[in-house]
C-alpha cells in the first residue's frame, strides 16, 4: 500500500465515513456514482473498482462493457447532507477500459488530454463559472414550474423565501471545499445564482458537478426542484453559466501586460481569436439541448452573436475591467446544461488554437450589439451563433480543431444524441402549434 492511501485510510477512518460514492460523469454531464462499503476502501484506492459501463449514455458496447473507475485522492470529500453518523464520502473517478488505458469516452479525460497539450506550451488554464438556476415547488413529488419565490435580482429576505436553501447550499458547497465569493437572488423570480473562486479547469470542472448534485439534494430536502434547465419558461430569463478562463504561465496570468492597449497581451487577443473562429462548434458541446437555443435569443442576457468587448454585455466573450492576476475572459454563451469537462475542454482547445496560430481578433465591439441593424452587423463582420441543436452538430463536425480536442468517440455519441433529439422534437406537437392553428384551421 502506498504512504498516499495509507494517509488517505486514515482520513476515511477518522471521519467516522461508512459509505464511499465512486462518482463520474457520462457524454451528457450527467453525474454517475456507485456506492462501495467502507471496507472496500483500501481495495478501491489500489486497485481501482470494476463495474459494467453498458448502460451509461455514450459509454461503450456491450462487448466491452467492463470499466474501471480510479478514484483521485484529491477530489476526497463528505457529502454533508447525508447522515452525519455513518458519513459518505465520494471521489471523482477516471474511468479505464479493460487493457487499463483510460477511456476516451470519459468526459474528464477529455479535458485533461487538452490540459496536458496547454501544460506542453507551459500553460495552466484557470475557469471561473456562473452558474444560474431556478428553485421550483415540488408537487406531489413531481418538479414543476411553479415559482418557489417572488424576488427579483439582489432581493433580500422575507421577498426572498429560498434564503434559507440558498444558504444552506453555499455552506454545504464550502464545507466540500468550494470558495464562495458570492451568492445573490437573479434576475427572475425563484433563480439564483452561487458564485465559487476560479482554480484549474479539472478542479473547477469537478466542483460544477459537486455544485449541481448539491443544490439538487438540497433543494429536495426542502421540497424543491434545483433546476439547471437553460430556459425553463418562455419570456422570462434562462439560465447561463458565463465561463471566465484564463492562462498562467511560471505562476503569471498571461493575459496581461501592463504596456499593451487596454492592459490585454498578444497571449489574449490570440486566444480570444480561436475563441470566436471555434464559437459555433463550441456552441454543440457549451448549449447541448433542443432547450439551450431557446435561451441564446436577443432581448435578455444571453449573447446570440459571435463577438468579443471591452465594455458591454451583450457581446459573446466580454473582458472584465479587472487587470493584473484577475484578466480573463468571460465567455457567456454556455448553459449550464452543458458537460462542463468538455465545455471547459472545448473552449481551452480553441483558445490554444488562436494562440499557435497567431489567430488575431477584429477590433471590440463596445456598441450594443442587439442595438444594431443586420446591415451594420454585416458591415462589422458579426456573425451569428448557430440557432439550433441541429445547427451546432452541423458546424461541430466541420470543425477539425474541436473534432480533434472531443475525440471519435465522443464526436459519435454526440452525433447520435443530436439526430434522436432533433428527430424526437420534429415528431412532437408543440403546445405553441396547438394555440397557433387548431381553433384556426
Ligand atoms: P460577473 O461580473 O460576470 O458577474 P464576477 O466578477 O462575479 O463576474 O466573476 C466571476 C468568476 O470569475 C468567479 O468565479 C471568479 O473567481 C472568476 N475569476 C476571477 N479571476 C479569474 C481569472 N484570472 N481566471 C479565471 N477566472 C477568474
Ligand atoms: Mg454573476
Ligand atoms: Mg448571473
Ligand atoms: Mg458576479
Ligand atoms: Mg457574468
Amino acid at each position: 500500500m502506498s504512504a498516499d492511501v495509507t494517509k488517505l485510510l486514515k482520513k476515511i477512518e477518522a471521519d467516522d465515513v461508512q459509505f464511499i460514492r465512486l462518482q463520474f460523469t457520462d457524454v451528457p454531464g450527467m453525474p454517475k456514482n456507485a456506492a462501495i462499503p467502507v471496507a472496500q476502501a483500501e481495495k478501491s484506492l489500489t486497485d481501482g473498482t470494476w463495474f459494467d459501463g453498458s448502460s451509461i449514455e455514450g459509454f461503450t458496447r456491450i462487448e466491452e462493457s467492463d470499466m474501471l473507475l480510479k478514484a483521485d485522492p484529491a477530489s476526497y470529500a463528505l457529502l454533508p447532507w447525508r447522515p452525519q453518523e455513518g458519513k459518505v464520502a465520494r471521489f471523482m473517478c477516471d474511468v479505464y477500459t479493460y487493457g487499463n488505458k483510460p477511456f476516451e469516452g470519459d468526459p474528464r479525460y477529455v479535458l485533461k488530454k487538452v490540459l496536458a497539450d496547454a501544460a506542453k506550451m507551459g500553460y495552466t488554464y484557470n475557469t471561473g463559472p456562473e452558474l444560474e438556476f431556478f428553485l421550483f415547488n415540488l408537487v406531489d413529488g413531481k418538479p414543476t414550474t411553479q415559482f418557489a419565490d417572488q424576488g427579483c435580482y439582489f432581493d433580500l429576505a422575507p421577498m426572498d423565501k429560498a434564503e434559507d436553501v440558498r444558504r444552506e447550499i453555499v455552506l454545504s458547497l464550502k464545507s466540500m471545499g468550494l470558495e464562495i465569493e458570492m451568492s445573490h437572488h437573479e434576475v427572475a423570480a425563484s433563480q439564483h445564482e452561487i458564485d465559487f473562486k476560479y482554480a484549474d479547469a479539472l478542479t473547477t470542472a469537478d466542483r460544477v458537478m459537486t455544485y449541481k448534485f448539491a443544490a439538487k439534494a438540497i433543494a429536495l430536502r426542502h421540497g424543491l426542484h434545483a433546476s439547471f434547465m437553460a430556459k425553463p419558461i418562455a419570456g422570462i430569463n434562462g439560465s447561463g453559466m458565463h465561463t471566465h478562463g484564463s492562462l498562467a504561465k511560471n505562476g503569471k496570468n498571461a493575459f496581461y501586460d501592463a504596456n499593451a492597449k487596454d492592459g490585454l497581451s498578444d497571449t489574449a487577443l490570440y486566444y480570444i481569436g480561436g475563441l470566436l473562429k471555434h464559437a459555433k462548434a463550441i456552441t454543440r458541446v457549451a448549449n447541448p439541448t433542443i432547450n439551450s437555443y431557446k435561451r441564446l435569443v436577443p432581448g435578455y442576457e444571453a449573447p446570440c452573436y459571435i463577438s468579443w468587448s471591452t465594455t458591454n454585455r451583450s457581446a459573446q466573450i466580454r473582458i472584465p475591467a479587472a487587470r493584473g492576476n484577475s484578466t480573463r475572459a468571460e465567455f457567456r454563451s454556455p448553459d449550464p446544461m452543458c458537460n462542463p469537462y468538455l465545455t471547459f475542454a472545448c473552449l481551452l482547445a480553441a483558445g490554444l488554437d488562436g494562440i499557435k496560430n497567431k489567430i488575431m481578433p477584429p477590433d471590440p465591439t463596445n456598441t450594443n450589439i442587439y442595438h444594431l441593424s443586420a446591415k451594420e452587423r454585416k458591415k462589422m463582420k458579426i456573425d451569428m451563433l448557430p440557432g439550433s441543436l441541429a445547427e451546432s452538430q452541423a458546424e461541430l463536425v466541420k470543425d477539425k480543431v474541436i473534432c480533434e480536442a472531443l475525440g471519435p468517440h465522443i464526436l459519435e455519441t454526440l452525433a447520435t444524441i443530436a439526430e434522436a433529439e432533433t428527430d424526437a422534437f420534429r415528431l412532437a406537437v408543440h403546445p405553441w402549434e396547438l394555440d397557433r392553428y387548431l381553433a384556426t384551421y
